[in-house]
């Protein structure tokens, strides 16, 4: 009897301590997230099979732009980020490794934008729409130069769940110091700089040192090497 009691004494002692591990190993984790909460990191993912190609082009080198629509029925497996923000989870983990490193580094980014559905990238026209116009630009001028800075919903690269908008953390980084940052190693992870200045006419879009695109490391280095954007990249590939 005594001793029965003794090993329950000793089972509940066991007990205490497993629950006083598991209490400082979540307290320790809880510590990380908000360190790294400065940032990006994994939260949630939504489940759905994403696309792997469209016509041959594997998902990773898909066009979006003014010329070229999103494909129809194009599907994204999302990661969440604990900002709230989501990607296509095949680049979170590059996304995460090139945050990991840029803050070692000590450079501060974050994921301004990253996926947009289609109704948001709409609100956001209407919004830059209304906001020229309450400059008083006319109903044709407001559209146009909206259309200079908002992609036209369904030519966006977010909507694509690839193109995410890096920005400073404001406090620890200048959005200088993020944008030269990145554009010196992104390559590095799969990222390009988007929309250089020098090439608009070819991108369509005005330059925007913030947005850059998953493309894979293969590509983003020859990209990045010789100067050239994914436009051309996909043209020399496929001539
Ligand atoms: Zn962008």
């Amino acid at each position: 009897m005594a001793h029965t009691k003794q090993r329950k004494r000793r089972r509940r002692k066991h007990i205490v301590i497993i629950l006083i591990v598991l209490l400082l190993t979540v307290g320790a984790g809880a510590g990380i997230l908000l360190k790294e909460g400065l940032s990006s990191d994994v939260v949630a993912k939504d489940g759905q099979e994403a696309t792997a190609s469209v016509d041959g082009t594997p998902w990773n080198l898909i066009l979006v732009n003014k010329w070229n629509r999103l494909p129809s029925n194009y599907k994204i497996e999302l990661t969440t980020l604990s900002n709230g923000q989501s990607v296509d989870q095949r680049i979170y983990p590059a996304l995460q490794q090139m945050f990991d490193d840029a803050r070692q580094a000590g450079i501060y980014p974050i994921v301004g934008s990253g996926f947009r559905t289609e109704k948001k990238q709409k609100s956001l026209m209407k919004e830059k729409i209304a906001d020229y116009k309450a400059k008083g630009l006319s109903d044709q001028e407001a559209k146009e130069k909206a259309e200079a800075w908002v992609a036209l919903p369904g030519t966006s690269e977010h909507q694509l769940g690839l193109g995410v908008d890096i920005n400073a953390d404001g406090v620890y980084s200048t959005g200088d110091q993020v944008y030269q940052w990145m554009e010196q190693n992104s390559y590095k992870y799969g990222f390009i700089r988007r929309y250089p200045p020098d090439k608009t006419d070819i991108t369509g879009v005005i330059n925007e040192p913030w947005h850059f695109r998953y493309v894979g490391t293969d590509a983003a280095a020859q990209i990045h090497n010789r100067g050239i954007t994914l436009e051309e990249y996909l043209d020399q590939v496929h001539s």
